[in-house]
Parts: structure tokens; C-alpha cells; sequence
């Protein structure tokens, strides 16, 4: 699934609306709302509420692209749940864009056509939610998709979302373990779905009052969680969808990145493990382990097993700080972190979505026990293939299975505090993606990025909404114009950051690579004789054009030499004999001539070496000059093409060489210095939690140290603080940008079956594992000590409702600090 239009959601419209769908140019809309603060720290109360639409009917790299989004309204206060009195305008048109449609002209085909339109989803955060949909995202029923068959109970001072196993399997084992699970056993199914259809009948019995912030009337229980009739509900097809709101990636995985490493690294403000959750263990009476220990009028509070100990944590702390990702992949992460507070400060959303997937593995396998470890790697791996661009429905099954388990691993490790709705509701993601596809069509990082420009063009502080859509609607004019403007630098023709150099002219399969050298060139005097043979043999070598060549003598070799001699003959004549059989068809005007060709055989005149090199759309570097950077652009992985098995090669840019030949025909040249990765060495390469690490300080293939640039792709390192010195954990990226779109478009059914998760699942079980509960002992450190009356155990009447006001919905609080950094600082990786 690369595409919306690939989910379940989309087919089952089709089918529905067979007649909506036979016209492709009939558009579907995804709508979003967001606030932020025109006014930055200035004045605190203020937000103003734009609400977006964006057409789906674009490829995956253009979808949520600002340019295709539409400011349809700008609400200038927080709308709450009064926001249907401000879609009434935009509803109406939906409405109308669905029953009557409108008459368009198609330059196309030059005819004029009636074009309607459907929204498919709305994408929110999760207050923005409730106000769209009109079901409260707080409380006992918080969860949207649950609604009122969440399980959820009152724990310190807090509602929480625990009963994770009514999602497994009737025989699985732990839905009978009450010891491991709070000692109660889990009979119960998982909860039921509700159709729209259903929704709507149940919405049609209640009666709810006037719209207002002023009017409040006490909810009666009949109403659960709803607060209001959606207004979207009056376009006709709306209690048809399938997924009509989507809940957010980005902020879910802020949240849970802060509650985990909060909780895991003891992180003050962000931590579940309180004195209160202790206290709610004891009276809950399970896992003693935990309880405060009374020592005569003092309660301690010991050092529990799922927390990394004090220099622990210093050192995760300092493995973060010395992060350097590859340029544009993500901000520079050193700044997010306090080393000596032990503390992140400043951090994003962004910030958190990579350490989660790809810091938070690798900097704590060694520091926390593998019960806790596993679950956490997999929640990592979790979150990093349902983000992934391109989804397998088998893979998003699997992703399924793998977060049930994950939770109810958890719930044997973490408090009941631990679950807040935001852990809780990563449950229903991968349904999600199944009926929607991918994420990253359908999540709000292309949302705060909006509000982030919306947010620049506020000049005139007394009337920040005017100025605004003054600003924007000048800005949505130029970028329509600008699609039909050829020859002057618009949004859409601009070269994109990395340029390469685009296509050349040039046939010969070497001198046509798309590569772009950068830097001071530097006449290759210390390039000797010797290394141009090497790099000349090499380039002949991975010439597909010189290979019928490269066998026909070596066939003559192996006639005229003995068989331990050959090879050697062949690699010392060949160039000479390559070049003389050129110059003898050019001679003879042969058919077979070809003029690249010969000038390759005529061997490079000259050498220039650059510091770096553009290709593949991604930026490389030297060693030498990397090192200084704040950024790493020199990681160099070339997979494995092997005959017997698939080696794949690892190691860092020296420099970038450019053979010049006659005629100016060139061949870019990476030199890299190869970690040893031979795999059957166990001091050169490690694996494991399904990270890859290599010895730094082990090298190979010394006297190859060549390979075209185009065949470069690039990797990053990190430290590895469990392997020690020398050591570095390999990881992958994706170009960002890059979608692999099969040329032939196979049906999605067939790939499927023939795929298999790729989440090992013999390494990443989570059954056999049992936890220890022992705190650890941490010599030298005091144990926290309070003073408190014995007899003073907090009373659990839990309250009739939860307290409504209290805005610990943390997804939100923060939208505006967040659009900020969206648009200075670069996402998607
Ligand atoms: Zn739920």
C-alpha cells in the first residue's frame, strides 16, 4: 500500500458509490483542523483554528503537499465544540460539490464535465478530534473507537487504559495468568466495532443543547461520550466511510516516546513511576516488589526494575549527544539534550519520532533488563514500519499481533499509570493503516508545517486573521498560476536540495551516471600510476558494455596460460589489449565501433579528487571534512550482489575521484576505506535486537577501494555503547522523497502472499519471557525518602466522572512550539 486509494477504506467507497468512482476526476478530500497562536508568546489565550481540505487524487508525494492544500475557512478562536457553527458554510458546499457537482472545464481533453467531490477522512490531533467528531477524547470513555467498551479505571489520580488482552487470542495463555496481569483474569472479547451507520442511529436518539461555549448542561449518562451530532453527518455518505477520523501518528508518538523514556529513564514531570503509583500498587495489592518501604516513620521509594540506573542514564544521555544523522535527515538532535540534567529540553515531535525508531534500540539494549528491552525494541520496530511509506497488508497484520503483545507485555511491567489513552490507542493504528494505508498521507506533520507558514504571514498584530488570509490568498493565487509557468523557477520545477545534476547525454553506461562532484577540485597528485590502473580496472570491470570484451579474453587467457597464471594475465593485459582491439574496429570502420567506448579504452588522461558528491538525490562527503561537521554525510553501504552469499559492504567516503577521459567524458569514482563484514568473523560484525554492528577498527579490501558513485547508497553509524570502542551499529535510511512504484503495477493480493513480515519473530518473541521484579540495588545512591504518615493511603473513591478540566492532554498543549520547528527544520526521513 502506497496510496490512500489502496486501503479498504477507498475500495469500499468505490464500490458503494460505483458511479462517484468511475470518474476519476471526481475529488476526495481529506479535511484537518489545527490551532495555533498568531501571536507567539505575546499573548497566550488567543488561537486561531484554519481548516484545511487537500485532494487525494495526487501521487503519494504530492498529497499534503502545501502547494495542493485549500484554506477553506479561518476560525479566529478556539471553536470547541460550537465548530459546527463554522463548518456550516464549508458543509453546505460539500454538500453541494457531492449531490449537484460543479461544471469544470478539463484542459485535457478540452471538454467541459461535471466534477464532484467527497471527503474521506478528517486528520486531527486528539482534542481536535472530539470537537470533529463530537466524541470526548477525555475521561472513562477517552478512547474514540472503544467508546464505551474501553476498559478503564482510576489510578493515581489518573484515568487509565489498561486490558490489552481482550485483543489476543481466546487461548492465548496470559488471558488466564491474574498473577502477571493484576490478578485478574481477561474472559472478555475484544470490543466491538461500531459501523456509521449504527453511530448515526445511536446520534439520531439523543438530544443535545444548544451550540455555545456558554451553555453547559450536565451529560446525561445516556449520552456516553458524545457532545454533539457531527455536523458531517448531513453529507449523505459520510456514515458510509469506513474511517472517518483518523487518529494522529505524530502526536500519539510524541506522547508515547514521552511517557516511555520519561518513565524508563526517570525523567522528573515525565515519569508514571510516582510515589502515588506506588501507593495505588500496595493497594491494589500486587507487586510488592514496588510498594514504598516503611522504615520506621519514612517511606522509601526503591529503584525499580524497569528504570535505568543513575550512570545509566548518563550514558544514554551522552550516546544521544553524540549523534550525527546525514544532512536533511533530521535536526541536529545534540542540541535536544541536557547531558548533565539528565534531561531533554526543547525536543520536537520530529526529535522524538527518531530517537523512538532509531536512537532508543541501540542506547538501551545494554542498560535495562532484556524483558524490558525486547518490548520496547518492538515497539520501536513498530512504530518505524507503520510510518514507513510503503505498507504490506500482511506486514500491517503482523504490526497488529506485534502491539498486542507489546501492551500486554507492559501491563506486566509498568504501572497502571503507565497507560494513558495515548499508549492505549496505538491498539487501533494498524486497522487504521489497513483501511487507510499509509501514514504519512494521513498524519499532522504536513498540518503544523501548514500552520507554520500560515503562521509567517501574520504582519499586522491588531488583525492577525485579515492579514493572514490577505497573505494567503495572494500566496494560493501565485502557486496556481505557477503550475502553468514553464520557463522561469516556480515551486514545482525548482532544483530539489542535493541536486545531482539530473539526466546526461551520454550512453556508455559509466559515463552516464547521474553524479555531481562538489567542492574544490584538487589535481590528483598523489594519485600514483598505480592507483589509476586499479581504478581503471575497476571502472572496465563494471562496464556492462565492455563485459563481452572483458570474456573474450579472458577466454584467450585461459588458452594460453596455465590455470594459476590466468587471472593474473587477464587483470595485466586486458587494458592494453581492450585499447588495441578499439583502435583495430575504429580502423575498420566496423559497425561494432563505438566512439565512448573507445575513449574508455584509451584509459583516463587525468584525475581530479572533490571532497564530496551529490547522487541519488543524497549528499556524500569525505571523511576528513565529515568529521568536523555536526552532520555525517561520509556512511557508504553498497548491498550485497554475491554469488554464494550476499555480503553486504560497509564503509566511509575518503574522497571522490573523477576520471577525466578524452572528449570530457568522465567517471565518478567513490574511494572508501570497508569495515571488515565478513560474516562469519564474530570479532568483526554483531547482531543483535536486529541491529547490525561492525568493528570500526577491522578493514578490507584495502586494494579495491573503488565503486561507482551510482552504486553508493547511504547508511549513518552510531556509536554502539554496548559493544564498546571501534564498534558502530549500521543504520539504513530511505531517501527522503523517493517512492518505489513498481513499473508494472502488480495487484496487491498476489505481492502479498509472498512477503513475509519482516520483524524477526523467533528473536523478538515475547512469551518466554519472564519478569524479574527485583528493584535493583544501586550501591552509593540514597534511595528516595519522604516523610509520610503511615496510616495516610490515599483514599480510591474514584470519582462519578473524570475530571474534565484538567487539560492533561498533552497532545495538543504544544501545537504551536511544534509548527515552529516544522518548517525550518526538516522531517520525513
Ligand atoms: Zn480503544
Amino acid at each position: 500500500m502506497r496510496h490512500p486509494a489502496d486501503g479498504e477504506a477507498w475500495k469500499d467507497f468505490d464500490r458503494m458509490y460505483p458511479d462517484f468512482a468511475a470518474d476519476p476526476r471526481n475529488v476526495r478530500l481529506g479535511l484537518a483542523t489545527d490551532g495555533f497562536n498568531p501571536f507567539g508568546v505575546l499573548d497566550q489565550t488567543h488561537s486561531t483554528w484554519p481548516v484545511v481540505v487537500f485532494p487525494y487524487n495526487l501521487p503519494p508525494w504530492k498529497c499534503m503537499k502545501k502547494e495542493y492544500m485549500m484554506l477553506t475557512l479561518l476560525i479566529g478562536e478556539d471553536p470547541g465544540k460550537s465548530i459546527d457553527v463554522y463548518l456550516r458554510p464549508l458543509v453546505d458546499e460539500l454538500k453541494d460539490l457531492w449531490e449537484n457537482g460543479v461544471r469544470t472545464y478539463d484542459k485535457y481533453t478540452g471538454q467541459m464535465f461535471t466534477m464532484r467531490a467527497a471527503v474521506m477522512w478528517t486528520v486531527n490531533d486528539f482534542p481536535a478530534y472530539a470537537m470533529v467528531s463530537g466524541w470526548m477524547t477525555k475521561g472513562y470513555m477517552a478512547c474514540p473507537i472503544c467508546k464505551e467498551n474501553v476498559t478503564s479505571s482510576w489510578h493515581a489520580r489518573k484515568v487509565c487504559y489498561l486490558g490489552h488482552r481482550r485483543w489476543l487470542p481466546w487461548d492465548n495463555e496470559w488471558r488466564q495468568n491474574d498473577k502477571a496481569f493484576h490478578g485478574i483474569k481477561e474472559t472478555r472479547p475484544r470490543p466491538r466495532e461500531w459501523s456509521g451507520d449504527e453511530i448515526l442511529d445511536q446520534l439520531n436518539l439523543l438530544e443535545f443543547g444548544h451550540f455555545g461555549k456558554k451553555v453547559s448542561k450536565p451529560r446525561r449518562s445516556t449520552h456516553l461520550n458524545w457532545t454533539h451530532k457531527s455536523m458531517l453527518f448531513e453529507l449523505p455518505y459520510w456514515s458510509k466511510l469506513k474511517l472517518r477520523h483518523n487518529l494522529d501518528v505524530m502526536h500519539i508518538e510524541k506522547n508515547v516516546f514521552d511517557t516511555l523514556v520519561g518513565t524508563i529513564l526517570d525523567i522528573e514531570g515525565k515519569t508514571k513511576d510516582t510515589i502515588e503509583t506506588r501507593l495505588d500498587l500496595e493497594r491494589m495489592g500486587i507487586r510488592s516488589s514496588l510498594w514504598m518501604k516503611r522504615v520506621d516513620s519514612t517511606m522509601k521509594k526503591g529503584h525499580p526494575f524497569f528504570t535505568v540506573k543513575p550512570n545509566g542514564k548518563k550514558e544514554f544521555f551522552n550516546f544521544i549527544s553524540s549523534v550525527k544523522f546525514p544532512d536533511g535527515y533530521a535536526s541536529n538532535i545534540s542540541r535536544c539534550v541536557n547531558v548533565r540534567g539528565c534531561k531533554f529540553s526543547n525536543i520536537k515531535s520530529h526529535d522524538c519520532h527518531v530517537i523512538l525508531q532509531r536512537l532508543l534500540p541501540v542506547g538501551i539494549r545494554h542498560l535495562l533488563p532484556l524483558d524490558v528491552v525486547k518490548p520496547i525494541v518492538l515497539l520501536s520496530r513498530f512504530f518505524s514500519q507503520l510510518t514507513a511509506r510503503c505498507l504490506r497488508k500482511s506486514d500491517v497484520k503482523q504490526l497488529q499481533d506485534d502491539i498486542v503483545n507489546v501492551l500486554c507485555k507492559f501491563e506486566q511491567i509498568f504501572p497502571p499509570a503507565f497507560f494513558t489513552s495515548m499508549i492505549h490507542v496505538m491498539i487501533h493504528l494498524p486497522d487504521e493503516a489497513l483501511l487507510a494505508g499509509p501514514v504519512n498521507c494521513r498524519w499532522m506533520y504536513p498540518i503544523e508545517r501548514y500552520l507554520g507558514e500560515l503562521k509567517k504571514c501574520v504582519r499586522n498584530r491588531a488583525k492577525p486573521e485579515g492579514s493572514l488570509v490577505e497573505a494567503w490568498v495572494a500566496y494560493e493565487s501565485l502557486t496556481f498560476c505557477a503550475m502553468y509557468l514553464q520557463d522561469v523557477e516556480t515551486a514545482f520545477n525548482r532544483p530539489q536540495r542535493n541536486n545531482d545534476g539530473g539526466v546526461r547525454k551520454e550512453k556508455l553506461s559509466v559515463f552516464a551516471q547521474i553524479a555531481r562532484p562538489f567542492g574544490d577540485p584538487v589535481k590528483g597528485e598523489s594519485f600514483t600510476k598505480k592507483d589509476m590502473e586499479v581504478a581503471h580496472w575497476f571502472v572496465l570491470n563494471n562496464c556492462d558494455e565492455a563485459l563481452p570484451y572483458l570474456e573474450e579474453h579472458e577466454q584467450l587467457m585461459k588458452q594460453e596460460h596455465p590455470s594459476h597464471l590466468y587471472a593474473k594475465k587477464h587483470r595485466d593485459l586486458f587494458p592494453s589489449w581492450f585499447h588495441a582491439h578499439m583502435k583495430k574496429l575504429k580502423e575498420l570502420n566496423s559497425p561494432s565501433y563505438d566512439e565512448e567506448l573507445y575513449n574508455l579504452a584509451r584509459g583516463p588522461l587525468y584525475v581530479e579528487l572533490f571532497s564530496g558528491c551529490h547522487v541519488n538525490g543524497v549528499k556524500f562527503l569525505g571523511a576528513t571534512r565529515d568529521d568536523k561537521l555536526s552532520t555525517q554525510n561520509s556512511g557508504v553501504h553498497v548491498p550485497g550482489a554475491g554469488d554464494s552469499e550476499d555480503i553486504d559492504f560497509y564503509g566511509k567516503l575518503t574522497s571522490v575521484v573523477q576520471l577525466l577521459y578524452k572528449d570530457r567524458y568522465q567517471v565518478i569514482l567513490f574511494k572508501c576505506l570497508w569495515f571488515d563484514t565478513n560474516p562469519h568473523n564474530r570479532t568483526s560484525v554483531k547482531r543483535d535486537h536486529g541491529l547490525l554492528s561492525v568493528n570500526t577498527t577491522r578493514h578490507w579490501y584495502d586494494e579495491d577501494p573503488y565503486i561507482l558513485a551510482t552504486m553508493a547508497k547511504q547508511i549513518f553509524y552510531l556509536d554502539d555503547p554496548k559493544a564498546g570502542n571501534g564498534w558502530k551499529v549500521v543504520l539504513k535510511i530511505d531517501r527522503r522523497g523517493l517512492y518505489d512504484i513498481p513499473e508494472l503495477d502488480h495487484d496487491d493480493n498476489v505481492a502479498d502472499q509472498q512477503l513475509s513480515s519482516s520483524i524477526e519473530l523467533g528473536e523478538e518473541t515475547l512469551w518466554d519471557t519472564n519478569i524479574v521484579q527485583e528493584p535493583f540495588d544501586v550501591p552509593g545512591v540514597p534511595e528516595f525518602e519522604i516523610s509520610i504518615d503511615l496510616g495516610d493511603l490515599p483514599q480510591y473513591n474514584a470519582p462519578e466522572q473524570a475530571n474534565e478540566d484538567e487539560d492533561e492532554w498533552e497532545s495538543g498543549n504544544n501545537s504551536s512550539e511544534d509548527s515552529e520547528s516544522y518548517y525550518c527544520s526538516s522531517d520525513e526521513d
